[in-house]
């Protein structure tokens, strides 16, 4: 299918899998795929690194001191991007339970938010663009030509999530996985900067009960009737 330059926002709730569909997209229709969760990932790892995390309090003047220099990007390994800090591959590193507990709170940020929305609007220049968070269609990406808004039951989540986690080796407790997804829901949905909300013109996916060729199917079925060539 020949799609039009567009960028496609796919925005919802902590592991409804937006990151695999948007990953998919971006493989079938040769689009750049951008992860901004990875982003509040790295600058948490980074915050919990350099020590600016205390018995669970963040100091956040020496954050916002020290966030200028934190060198975060991309680099395109074929099967999808990873997140860099300078020469440094922090994708395995932002992904465990220890980032995920702090990830929503340091997200609440304004200066973090500035931050990370300021390099993904950067690296979003060209338009053939899949992006997936929580306030893509609402905030970074407003005039979104498709937004997705990802829903799903969050028992059905916390599978999917516990699933990754022991693949990757990480010792992990389903109750401790659905109190983290709930957690980070609220604290997303409830925070006053760019809450996480579903764009007045997104479009809902529930995949509950979908497979990943499902979901694919569905969305091109949406691109041939809407922004093919
Ligand atoms: O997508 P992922 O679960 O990796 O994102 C980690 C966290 O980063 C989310 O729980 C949320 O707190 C924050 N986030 C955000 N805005 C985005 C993307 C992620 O606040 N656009």
């Amino acid at each position: 299918m020949d799609i039009k330059d567009i960028i496609i926002a796919i925005d919802g709730y902590s592991s409804t899998g937006k990151s695999s569909f948007a990953k998919r997209i971006a493989s079938e229709l040769g689009f750049l795929y951008l992860d901004s969760g990875a982003l509040y990932r790295g600058v948490t790892l980074f915050a919990l690194e350099c020590g600016f995390i205390k018995d669970g309090v963040i100091d956040e003047q020496a954050l916002e001191a020290a966030l200028p220099a934190l060198d975060l990007h991309f680099e395109n390994h074929g099967e999808g991007t990873r997140l860099y800090q300078g020469n440094l591959c922090i994708e395995r590193d932002i992904r465990t339970m220890r980032v995920s507990s702090f990830v929503s709170p340091i997200a609440t940020i304004g200066f973090v938010r500035r931050y990370v929305d300021g390099k993904l609007r950067e690296f979003g220049r060209q338009r053939r663009v899949v992006m997936d968070g929580r306030d893509i269609g609402t905030t970074v990406f407003p005039d979104a030509e498709l937004k997705i808004f990802m829903v799903a039951d969050s028992e059905v989540r916390a599978q999917r999530r516990m699933d990754e986690l022991v693949a990757k080796g990480e010792k992990v407790n389903f109750e401790e996985i659905l109190q983290n997804l709930s957690e980070r829901d609220y604290i997303d949905s409830h925070r006053d900067i760019s809450p996480l909300r579903q764009a007045k013109d997104a479009i809902v996916l529930d995949n509950t009960h979908m497979t990943p060729d499902q979901q694919m199917e569905w969305l091109l079925k949406l691109l041939q009737t809407r922004f093919s060539k």
